[in-house]
């Protein structure tokens, strides 16, 4: 797992031929790795994490994230949720993140002959941290920006557009339709950095 640079814990950094191993990294089999959370600096030889851990944080309960589908099952939607940088400081998604699906919720009560998912595979999604577990973030999507900002057809592959109707979107190329919790901000490019940028400053 990688960043924008930043190294976690156990994260092969190469082997013991290409660097010499220094500050907060360790060797096992000839393979140098990471102990630290940081910044790669390798350079004259060397390996080193630079931690300045005041630097980077993690991200936690109430952030807001942005992060692609990466795997949705019925129940559950698994997010890759990216790393954000705030001038010198680094969030760092430690872990990934899972959407659980509410049964019975308002989402469900969708009808008009589509099979609801609040987002799909390969979405670009607004989420926020609600939970901070041991080994994933819980995401949810009820704000206003909160939901898909980018999707592509699963049919063909071409970019969708919004729809008629609040929850669906469209493709201009097959006339699929999807339904999604789509965000206020959806295929506002410039828009969703300003959001995202203000989040983090
Ligand atoms: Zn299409």
């Amino acid at each position: 797992m990688t960043n924008q640079g930043i190294t976690v814990p156990g994260e092969k950094l190469g082997v013991e031929e290409e660097f010499t191993p220094s500050e907060n990294t360790f060797t096992e089999n000839g393979e140098v790795y990471a102990s630290a959370v940081g910044l790669v600096n390798a350079s004259g030889g060397k390996v080193k994490i630079e931690n300045g851990m005041n630097e980077i944080r993690s991200l936690g309960r109430g952030s807001v994230v942005i992060g692609t589908v990466v795997g949705a099952l019925p129940s559950v939607i698994f997010v890759n949720i990216d790393g954000m940088k705030s001038g010198t400081r680094h969030y760092v998604a430690l872990k990934d993140g899972k959407l659980v699906m509410a049964r019975g919720g308002p989402r469900e009560q969708h009808s008009r002959g589509m099979e609801f998912k609040p987002c799909g595979m390969g979405d670009l999604i607004i989420a926020r941290i609600v939970r901070d577990d041991e080994d994933t973030y819980e995401l949810s999507l009820n704000g206003e920006e909160e939901g898909v900002v980018f999707s592509r057809c699963e049919t063909c592959s071409f970019p969708l557009v919004r729809g008629k109707n609040d929850d669906v979107l469209e493709c201009g190329r097959c006339k699929h339709k999807e339904g999604r919790k789509i965000s206020s901000l959806y295929g506002k490019t410039e828009e969703v950095k300003t959001f995202m940028d203000k989040a983090y400053r």
